[in-house]
């Protein structure tokens, strides 16, 4: 997915009131250029869709 110039700068927009929890963890689409973002105790980053899931 293409990832937006403003995201690469500033971070991605995320959309408080899309946020899903999945049984596992929080995740939403950034606002900005759609990518799918995870909840991480640091923060949210953005999800690694090549990644295999946790077994
Ligand atoms: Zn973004």
């Amino acid at each position: 997915m293409l990832k937006s110039l403003l995201c690469a700068l500033r971070g991605h927009r995320i959309n408080r009131n899309r946020v899903r929890h999945n049984g596992l963890e929080f995740s939403t689409r950034c606002r900005c250029c759609k990518a799918q973002l995870v909840r991480m105790p640091e923060g949210w980053r953005e999800a690694d869709e090549a990644a295999p899931a946790h077994a």
